[in-house]
């Protein structure tokens, strides 16, 4: 079986690529907002300390026309001031003048932060963010002027940790999300590409079911594909086409030569045969020189014949005579006439009707029969089975002979294909019995299989459907 995952398939590298896309852009996407959601907040809170440090001075201006100037800025702090938000009023000697109650509060007063934290924000003058003690801070130092006087540094400190942490919570939903997203999307992808890419699957199973023999009716049709399958389809059906007529010119060429030859030479054979019988004044040599020139005329003309029904046969010229046949007799038939020359065939035979046409049938029998006398040695027998199987009939040619190299046996059916042995052999035929038989058995919508073990022997296995309706293939 194909393993699942092909990384060379275009199933695969689509794949991968929207994957990559889309995780880039979601990941870009959620880290430009989770980016931007930061600097607005920080903003925000700057704004609003930068806000407390102008108001608080006004404040305190108004409350100094009625008090004295500490007891007016102890007022604006306690007006301004937030559970959140820390202020202090330190004069230029560092002393402090004026403190929120928040500093005092138990959240700022823990590991002496409220401490740390005056310190810290002395030395940061200005706007700033910073961190201390993993608390997120926000600082707004400037000078707190009254009337034109100035009383000391004036300290907003805003703590954003809390908006901070839920910034964080949002970050964290945030990435879960567009994982989760991601993951749908690559499986929404996958499968998207894959029903993409089926008429392409589609077209691969159809191209690689053509053979010569059908070549000629087939058509690669896919009116709802994609454009550029439907483009390919069209190109590979003009290559069919194209291959089609090739393959008909080159059966019509040997169908044509083989007749032409055959003609000519038959006229020799007859001419070597009357002059080899009437003449009685030729010496040893020279009869024997005609009788090697006829048999070579025989063995030509029987392979002219043998092409000339190939080419018929894949060229569909060659017709069927087909009828219900009692099997038993034809074979009886042919066994008469092989048994005469040999009697070594031992019939096996059960009445049984099948759909075939006679002659072709026995044409069939008689190369079989020969092949199993040919490539048996003469004192074993040939067994000849006749039974039915399901929906047909088997006919069996059984030898006890040499048997096929398994590497030959899909090979045998070839035309012009010997087994390396009988290459060497000046005697035999000439490769292309079995092609004939196979063609003629497909002919009669039977099946033509072989078993063989070498040294053992070989069995050749004719099936004739018995019932055109019920036939199935073997
Ligand atoms: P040929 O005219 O050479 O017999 P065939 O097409 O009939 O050609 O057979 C092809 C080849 O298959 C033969 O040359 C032979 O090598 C092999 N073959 C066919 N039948 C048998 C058999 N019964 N036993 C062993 N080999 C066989």
């Amino acid at each position: 079986m194909k393993s699942v995952v092909d990384p060379n398939s275009i199933q695969f590298r689509l794949t991968v690529g929207m994957i990559l896309a889309s995780t880039l852009g979601i990941s870009g996407f959620t880290g430009w907002i989770n980016l931007r959601m930061r600097q607005i907040l920080v903003e925000s809170h700057k704004d609003n300390a930068l806000m407390i440090a102008d108001r608080l001075e006004q404040d305190a201006g108004l409350y100094e026309e009625s008090m004295i100037v500490k007891e007016a800025v102890y007022m604006a702090i306690d007006y301004r001031e937030q559970p959140d938000i820390a202020i202090w009023v330190e004069s230029a000697d560092g002393t402090l003048l004026a403190e929120s109650n928040t500093l005092s509060m138990g959240s700022w007063q823990v590991n002496g932060f409220a401490k740390k934290l005056m310190t810290e924000v002395a030395n940061r003058p200005g706007l700033e963010v910073f961190e201390l003690q993993n608390r997120h801070l926000v600082t707004c130092s400037s000078q707190l002027k009254i009337d034109d006087q100035v009383i000391g540094q004036l300290y907003v400190v805003d703590d954003i940790t809390e908006d901070h942490e839920s910034l964080n919570r949002i970050t964290r939903t945030l990435a879960l999300s567009s994982l989760l997203a991601i993951c749908v999307g690559a499986i929404a992808t996958s499968l998207y590409i894959r029903r993409s890419l089926h008429p392409i699957r589609k077209m691969s199973r159809l191209a690689g079911d053509i053979s010569a023999n059908n070549l000629a009716d087939t058509r690669l049709e896919f009116d709802k594909a994609p454009t550029e399958v439907q483009e390919l389809a069209q190109t590979c059906n003009m290559m069919i086409s194209r291959l089609s007529a090739a393959w008909d010119q080159q059966r019509r060429f040997v169908s044509d030569v083989s007749h032409e030859l055959r003609t000519p030479l038959t006229l020799v054979h007859g001419y070597l045969q009357s002059t080899l019988r009437r003449s009685s004044n030729l010496t040893d040599p020279q009869k024997e020189g005609l009788e090697i020139a006829a048999s070579e005329a025989n063995r030509t003309i029987r392979l002219l014949q043998d092409l000339l029904d190939l080419a018929r046969a894949d060229g569909g010229h060659m017709r069927f005579n087909i009828e219900r046949e009692p099997l038993q007799e034809v074979v009886k038939e042919v066994l008469e006439t092989c048994n005469y020359v040999s009697g070594r065939i031992q019939p096996e035979l059960t009445p049984v009707t099948a759909l075939a046409d006679r002659s072709r049938l026995k044409q069939v029998l008689i190369n079989l029969i020969d092949n199993a006398l040919k490539y048996s040695p003469d004192d074993r027998p040939i067994i000849v089975k006749l039974k039915p199987v399901g929906n047909y009939a088997y006919i069996e040619i059984k030898d006890k002979g040499r048997g096929i190299p398994l590497s030959d046996l899909t090979k045998i059916f070839d035309p012009f294909f010997r087994v390396d042995e009988d290459r060497s052999r000046a005697t035999g035929g000439t490769g292309l019995g079995l092609s004939i038989v196979k063609t003629l058995v497909e002919g009669m919508n039977g099946t033509l299989k072989v078993q063989s073990k070498l040294g053992e022997g070989s069995v050749f296995t004719v099936a004739l459907p018995i019932e055109k309706a019920k036939a199935q293939r073997l």
